[in-house]
């Protein structure tokens, strides 16, 4: 398994996450920092031309009062020397009343104060000039007789609200003060007239004294004052100022898009950075969780004993755990990436070993597994039981294929060594039956022996007897003769059981040996009170060798005798049938004995087990071997049928011959 990249730790990956973060922090301080410093030069630029703009007014202003001034002392001067005085009042004044609208009225005064002229006559102010208008006027008018010069009065409101400012300007005759031209300026005309309509789209003109009373204004705007600007008015003076206020403009609309989308933008890589920082975290508690994973795959795939190996669908091998590194002893690096022939097979058996490699390849692989001989590194050679299965990707695709290799030389070693045991101890297990059967064969011997040695003697009594019938002898003879082949058959036969020869299989009757063995056992079975029943219908041969299936007959028979020790005597019977099946005989050897209780049920054919305090415990071991030597099954079942409500049959069966 391929190892993962050392993890990120939790402060790196903090780290990692607070860079961005701070970086564009500082961005949008720097952005912000740009705009504020924008506005400021705008705020700059705008004060620098509102000054510019209200010294240019208040400039104008100047240079139309002076230049009035000028023209109204001129008027002043020719009164004074001219003759047609009156006429030249009407049409000088008259000529400035319309060129300056800002003036309301122009009246001209004796020295005593009686009006000699106005224009318009019929004005707003002419009540009050009748009673020598207002104080502001008067004292203007004073102060200008006396200091022989114009002078400007104090603004002063007349009709309403309307607030003025007058210029006196003395008229001399020969150096003597001849009267006083008094001309009255509406301040509001005045900034009608002088604030072009420009200046008040942009700034509100007022004026105000120092008590902050308001004079006059001109606006054509309205909205929030942000900034404003002060200067003297003078002439007239007295304190009035001229305020200039600006107002808010909209803004540069390109401006606060810009701004806007840099708040976007920025709010937009906030946005998205919280999104990567939450990625992050959840890839890093993935590759938490995948290194978790891995480590526990790598412990269990260390920990394996069996082997695995992993090839690609070209056979080439791209992984093999520890514990086929083991068992082959050849290291990872010289395995993986390695195309056959492998370096684990062995050379002589090169073209059986690819001919299966292929077979595995092409999905041909017994599903049950397969047995194979491999070398080790060290030239030894083992035995390896290999399962394949094919090797699916998380696409469900068919990558490869992965097989799991077990050694299994000490199995298969053990394996025989238990068949050679096995062996042995059947050999061993005819020595004891021989044994036991020592005393039955010497009564079972006693038999025909005593038979013969009668016969004999009843022989040689006939012959002793001159008239003996030859008939006689011939039929004692005859009866003694068969004694004799069964004397001879019950030897044959010891002997043939205590030698140790092949099993041989051949056809037998097993009729004929069930008989054989049940009047082997006739003896004992008297001994013990136990009644031998037999079932036996006309059976096929069978494939057996004889002595073992004697063995196997005479061992269950001697146990089911055994069984019944306990069993009341007329309930003592053991019943041996036979039937046939398909393809096969049934053997059954039935007992009414104590049966077998559950919880030996299960050893009960292993080797040594025993519940008799004189029994080896091999016995049905060894009819079990014997058994599925033949190619049959044994086992046991309760008798149900048993009368005495308990007991045991065993059952083995034989294939037939013919299948
Ligand atoms: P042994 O006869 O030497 O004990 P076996 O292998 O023949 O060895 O039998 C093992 C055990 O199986 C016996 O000790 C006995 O407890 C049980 N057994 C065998 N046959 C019968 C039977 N017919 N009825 C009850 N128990 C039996």
């Amino acid at each position: 398994m391929r190892s993962l990249p050392p993890p990120v730790s939790t402060r790196r990956l903090r780290w990692f996450l607070a860079l961005p973060k701070l970086g564009v922090v500082l961005l949008l301080a720097a952005v912000v920092a740009l705009l504020w410093l924008l506005h400021q030069n705008e705020i700059e630029e705008e004060r620098t031309s509102l000054i510019k703009d209200v010294l240019w007014l208040e400039q104008n202003l100047r240079f139309h009062l002076a230049n009035n001034e000028e023209q109204f002392q001129q008027l002043a001067q020719d009164l004074g020397s001219q003759q047609d005085r009156k006429q030249l009042f009407r049409v000088r004044a008259g000529h400035m009343l319309k060129n300056n609208p800002d003036i309301v009225q122009i009246v001209w005064y004796d020295p005593r104060r009686r009006v000699l002229d106005a224009l318009p006559a019929a004005s707003p102010v002419d009540s009050e000039l009748e009673a020598f208008g207002p104080p502001a006027t008067q004292k203007a008018f004073e102060l200008a007789g006396r200091l022989n010069k114009r002078v400007y009065s104090e603004p002063f409101f007349l009709s309403g609200n309307a607030a003025h400012f007058a210029l006196a300007v003395p008229v001399f005759a020969e150096r003597q003060l001849a009267g006083m031209l008094v001309v009255t300026y509406s301040i509001d005309g005045l900034l009608g007239n002088l604030v072009p309509w420009w200046f008040a789209e942009k700034y509100r003109v007022v004026v105000v004294d120092d008590n902050d009373v308001q004079f006059a204004a001109k606006s054509n705007i309205e909205g929030i004052p942000s900034l404003s600007y002060e200067l003297p008015f003078e002439p007239p003076g007295y304190g009035l100022n001229f305020r200039v206020t600006s107002y808010q403009t909209p803004g540069n609309p390109l401006q606060r898009l810009l701004a806007g989308a840099i708040l976007v933008l920025a709010a937009g890589v906030f946005w998205s950075m919280w999104i990567v920082r939450d990625l992050m975290r959840k890839r890093a508690k993935a590759e938490e969780a995948l290194r978790a994973e891995h480590a526990l795959r790598s412990a269990m795939e260390d920990s394996l004993t069996v082997g695995m190996r992993a090839r690609d669908l070209t056979g080439k091998i791209i992984y093999v755990n520890p514990a086929f590194c083991r068992m082959t002893g050849f290291s990872s690096a010289e395995l993986v990436d390695r195309s056959p022939p492998m370096p684990y097979w062995v050379p002589e058996q090169l073209d059986e070993t690819m001919a299966l490699h292929r077979a595995v390849l092409a999905g041909e692989a017994p599903p049950d597994g397969f047995e194979i001989t491999f070398r080790r590194k060290d030239g030894e050679h083992f035995q390896a039981l290999i399962y394949e299965a094919p090797l699916i990707d998380g696409n469900g695709r068919h990558t490869g294929w992965m097989a799991s290799v077990l050694d299994v030389t000490e199995r298969r070693r053990a394996e025989e060594l238990a068949r050679q045991q096995q062996e042995q101890l059947q050999f061993t297990s005819r020595l004891v039956t021989m044994g036991e059967m020592a005393s039955t064969l010497a009564h079972e011997l006693n038999q025909p022996l005593a038979a013969i040695a009668s016969y004999n003697a009843g022989c040689l009594n006939l012959l002793a007897n001159e008239n003996f019938d030859p008939g006689d002898i011939r039929q004692a003879l005859e009866k003694l003769g068969v004694q004799a082949q069964r004397a001879g058959r019950i030897i044959r036969r010891v002997h043939d059981f205590v030698r140790k020869s092949e099993p041989k299989r051949a056809p037998c009757n097993l009729g004929e040996i069930i008989e054989d063995c049940i009047g082997f056992v006739e003896a004992e079975a008297r001994k013990r009170h136990v009644h031998l029943e037999t079932s036996l219908p006309a059976l096929p041969p069978v494939l057996a060798d004889r002595l073992m299936l004697e063995q196997v007959l005479l061992n269950l028979i001697r146990n089911g005798m055994e069984a019944m020790s306990g069993t009341p005597e007329n309930r003592r019977v053991l019943r041996v049938s036979a039937t046939p099946g398909a393809g096969e005989v049934i053997v059954g050897i039935a007992d009414n004995g104590g049966g077998i209780a559950p919880e030996i049920r299960d050893k009960l054919f292993t080797a040594f087990f025993t519940t008799k305090p004189e029994g080896m415990g091999v016995g049905l071991s060894i009819c079990r071997s014997i058994i599925e030597f033949h190619r049959g099954r044994l086992w046991a079942e309760d008798n149900v049928q048993s009368p005495t409500g308990s007991g045991t049959i065993f059952h083995f069966t034989l294939p037939l011959e013919s299948a």
